[in-house]
């Protein structure tokens, strides 16, 4: 098959998983298996003022759009870059003042429907991510996201439809939506859409962003000829749990090796040792015990306080571990949001001792090279710089850099950044 303009690479249709992407030659871990600017993207409402709009390069000296003045650019050139997407934008925030609030996936939608009109030539990655190609699920789709879906239509008629001139028709619309609620992905609050890879719960690669500029690397080692598998959900979590959410967000049984093999399952779902080991159906109840806490804390963030948040947390966590050891990735799961909490109320002993139980379960559960677990090493080495204790710190961060040399690549500012921290530190 021909390839698509991205060396290295080939689309390919696989029977079982529709569209793909494929090796076409060797790479090996860390090597740069191909970058291309996002399709479509929107700075997040919370961001703005920090970010440019259109090179999403974060800097102090921003100048405002001098018509909404809400929106913010490096100079003018990012802001010319950004015109055609933001005057339709511009407008209606001057026309609708206080009362702009479309969210962010109806932003979004807007932006692609611009972006489908304003295309005459096609870039690498609209080879590639093309719309049209995307497959809609609509067939599959409960009542529940069909609600959604009308609601959201009604939000970009009212706030786009008199500034985007023949609004495409509400079959259109809803695939468009469908579409883009299934592929997009989120990251760092912001929004794009890389949708040309397949999924795996033990990805090849691992998708990074300079700016709008998605970057996939590989690792693990790809040979010629094997497919190029990338995570969209987070793989903390047993294959029951995966299998689920892919179902439901992304409308696929996964059968990649991990959700064969299960090779990690036991170890996730680990039991605490205790002298009469629990029953399968106390087991079973604390599963469900534990879904319906990790949903209800998850609702709880909107309205209650951060005190009762960290109530929440102790005794969920007091509850299952009556039967969970503390590896269980529920116990995590619920240990990660007590840490959140922690660092939102300025608790640094209290984030840092729940930093020290996670950080080492979450890297035997995630795969050799996670954001997850990078992440959670810089949080954790950054408490420990900030507590004084230096050379835990350096450890940390160490462990941090040597997945983010990989994942974000070794010129990434990322990177630079975290040596600059380690190197302080001498
Ligand atoms: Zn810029
Ligand atoms: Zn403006
Ligand atoms: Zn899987």
């Amino acid at each position: 098959m021909k390839n698509e303009g991205i060396e290295g690479t080939e689309r390919f249709l696989s029977p079982d998983r529709g569209r793909g992407l494929r090796a076409v030659r060797h790479f090996a871990v860390g090597e740069l298996v191909f970058a291309c600017p996002a399709y479509s993207y929107v700075l997040t409402v919370n961001e703005r003022g920090a970010h440019c709009e259109h090179c999403f390069t974060r800097r102090e000296d921003l100048f405002k759009c001098g018509k909404c003045k809400q929106a913010y650019y490096c100079n003018v050139d990012c802001q010319r870059g950004d015109w055609p997407m933001h005057k339709l934008e511009c407008v209606a925030m001057c026309a609708y003042g206080e009362n702009w609030c479309p969210s962010e996936t109806v932003r979004l939608v807007a932006r692609i429907i611009m972006k489908q009109r304003v295309t005459t030539d096609r870039t690498p990655s609209e080879r590639l991510l093309l719309l049209k190609e995307f497959e809609a699920h609509l067939d599959k789709m409960d009542s529940e996201k069909e609600e959604l879906n009308q609601a959201d239509i009604a939000a970009l008629h009212h706030f786009y439809s008199k500034h985007i001139s023949d609004l495409p028709d509400d079959q259109a619309l809803t695939e468009l939506f469908a579409q883009v609620k299934s592929e997009n992905i989120l990251i760092r609050n912001i929004k794009m859409n890389v949708a040309l890879m397949n999924h795996s719960c033990s990805p090849n690669v691992i998708v990074t962003y300079k700016g709008t500029v998605a970057e996939v690397r590989a690792v693990q080692e790809i040979n010629p000829g094997e497919e190029i598998f990338d995570s969209y959900i987070d793989l903390l979590y047993p294959t029951e749990d995966r299998r689920e959410r892919l179902l439901d967000s992304y409308f696929f049984m996964c059968q990649c090796t991990e959700c064969t093999s299960r090779s990690k399952d036991k170890a996730k779902m680990e039991i605490r040792k205790l002298s009469s080991p629990p029953e399968p159906k106390e087991i079973q109840s604390m599963v469900h015990y534990a879904k319906n806490v990790i949903e209800e804390f998850r609702r709880a963030k909107h309205y209650k306080n951060i005190l009762e948040l960290l109530e929440m947390c102790e005794l969920s966590l007091e509850k299952m571990g009556a039967i969970f050891a503390d590896t269980n990735v529920y116990m995590l799961h619920m240990m990660y949001q007590a840490m959140g909490v922690c660092l939102y109320m300025q608790d640094w002993d209290g984030a840092m001792s729940y930093g020290e139980k996670i950080v080492q379960p979450y890297s035997v559960h995630y795969p050799t090279y996670s954001l997850n677990v990078a992440s959670m090493y810089l949080k954790l080495g950054r408490l420990y710089l900030g507590l004084e204790k230096k050379s835990q710190g350096v450890k940390a961060l160490k462990k941090a850099l040597a997945i983010m040399e990989v994942a974000h690549g070794k010129d990434h500012h990322y990177v630079a950044e975290v040596k600059r921290e380690i190197l302080d530190q001498k």
